[in-house]
């Protein structure tokens, strides 16, 4: 009987039999697998997730949480800034140098207010704390 690994998947026309029927199969459960499972469950299809860790969040949950959102927030006009999102793609892109991917650039800055609400929406909580100057890593009782 074939058998197949992590590293090494069977094709679908081998496996001899299939223990789980789902509409969805997301594989991994970082951020971005979290993303898509719930996105998928709120379209109405039923979703399973596989983990190959013992537990989720992947690099997610080692990163630092900072998510580059702008255009035009709620936090920023609180703060006194106007956005747009044509400034927050100029701005990708100039951050970006000479090899930036415009067309994700632009892709980014149309979508960005759009994920911020949709975080807001999944229980993400924003302090709106503004904190002039350049900071890479703000501190956490500041987030
Ligand atoms: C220390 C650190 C700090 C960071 N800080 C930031 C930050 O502040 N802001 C930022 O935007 N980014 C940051 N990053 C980068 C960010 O964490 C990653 O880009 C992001 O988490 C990737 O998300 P993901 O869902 O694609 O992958 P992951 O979160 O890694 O999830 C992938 C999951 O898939 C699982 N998996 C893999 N293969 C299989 C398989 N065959 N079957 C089943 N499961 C599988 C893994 O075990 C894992 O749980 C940081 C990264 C690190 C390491």
């Amino acid at each position: 009987m074939a058998r197949g690994t992590l590293h090494r998947p069977l094709l679908a026309q081998d496996v001899e039999s299939w223990d789980i029927e789902t509409d969805v199969a997301v594989v991994g459960f970082g951020a971005s697998g979290a993303c898509a499972a719930l996105e998928a469950a709120r379209a109405g299809a039923s979703v399973t997730l596989f983990e190959a860790g013992s537990g989720s969040g992947g690099a997610s949950a080692l990163s630092g949480g900072e998510i580059y959102i702008g255009g035009g927030t709620d936090v920023q006009r609180s703060a006194g800034f106007e956005d747009t999102t044509e400034a927050l793609a100029a701005y990708l892109k100039l951050a970006g140098g000479p090899d930036a991917d415009v067309a994700k650039c632009d892709l980014y800055a149309e979508n960005s207010l759009a994920h911020y609400e949709w975080l807001k929406e999944q229980g993400v909580p924003y302090k709106g704390t503004y904190l002039p100057g350049k900071i890479i890593e703000p501190p956490e009782e500041t987030r």
